[in-house]
């Protein structure tokens, strides 16, 4: 008898179901890849996959991913490796999957993986949204403890609209877990740390709640259009972004007019420390 090693190389291929296992030698197998590849069907459509129904995501083609609700998903392509990271081969699989990505309306990017084994829905992903839309991530965040930490590998949730804010609030951690950290970030632009011990950010937080505190009819607040029960954290943050959006776009404007002296202590304090802010590019 042979040994383990002294035997040649063989492959499994399980046909019509999962214990009907056949052993292959690697020249049978690599053709067996070939055909699978070439011939793949979408499960649901029964249809060859092509450039125009790539699979997209688990065993389903474009169409039948998009045929189900996807509340307003777009399909934006491959997802490129400068957004966001390309799946990697498990152990033992015969050949990569595909990463895809998609947009919803507010311009937040979803991504999916196409093949076995893969779910057949999206995963939302912030990080390629902040590059997406050209906001910088910070690179280091100061603690509440005065330390200074690396947050280049941070995962963010993003308060506004990226597709059309120019200035949007990024959130790391929560507040109810105490290890919450605040970025204001401006397209193309810099990250502006929020920290609730400066008294001009307590008071730009402080100005949006009670801005929202006015939206209140009868039992209900009527925020950016829509009716609900309470205010919310990130409604503060959304509002918050907002007005420092405004801040800048004067301080611009002031910066292009240079005989209006109106440049006031908010956008003063936000360039000072738009400069020392580190921001990835
Ligand atoms: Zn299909």
């Amino acid at each position: 008898m042979p040994s383990q090693q002294e035997r040649p190389e063989m492959h499994n291929v399980y046909l019509g179901w999962n214990d009907y296992e056949i052993k292959v030698g690697p020249e049978a197998y690599r053709r067996i890849i070939e055909i699978v590849q070439a011939e793949a069907v979408c499960r649901k459509c029964g249809q060859r996959y092509s450039e125009e129904a790539p699979n997209v995501a688990g065993l389903l083609c474009l169409h039948c991913f998009l045929a189900e609700d996807r509340k307003g998903l777009t399909y934006q392509g491959l997802l490129t490796p400068d957004l966001g990271e390309q799946p990697t081969r498990r152990l033992y699989t015969p050949y990569d999957s595909k990463a895809y990505f998609f947009l919803d309306g507010q311009g937040h990017v979803y991504t999916t993986k196409g093949g076995p084994g893969e779910k057949e829905d999206v995963t939302q992903n912030e990080n390629a949204t902040l590059k997406y839309w050209h906001f910088p991530r910070p690179v280091q965040a100061a603690m509440s403890n005065g330390q200074t930490v690396d947050a280049s590998h941070w995962h963010w949730t993003i308060h506004g609209t990226p597709r059309t804010d120019d200035v949007v609030m990024i959130q790391h951690g929560s507040s109810w877990r105490k290890d919450e950290i605040l970025f204001i970030v401006k397209r193309h632009g810099q990250a502006i740390q929020i920290s609730r011990r400066k008294p001009m950010h307590r008071a730009l937080l402080a100005e949006a709640r009670a801005e929202l505190e006015g939206m209140r009819r009868g039992n209900m607040y009527l925020i950016d259009g829509e009716e609900q029960y309470s205010i919310y954290e990130s409604d503060v943050y959304r509002l918050v972004a907002r007005k420092v959006g405004e801040i800048l776009q004067e301080a611009t404007s002031n910066t292009e007019a240079p005989d209006e002296h109106s440049a006031d202590e908010e956008s003063e304090e936000a360039n000072e420390e738009a400069h020392s802010a580190a921001a990835s590019r």
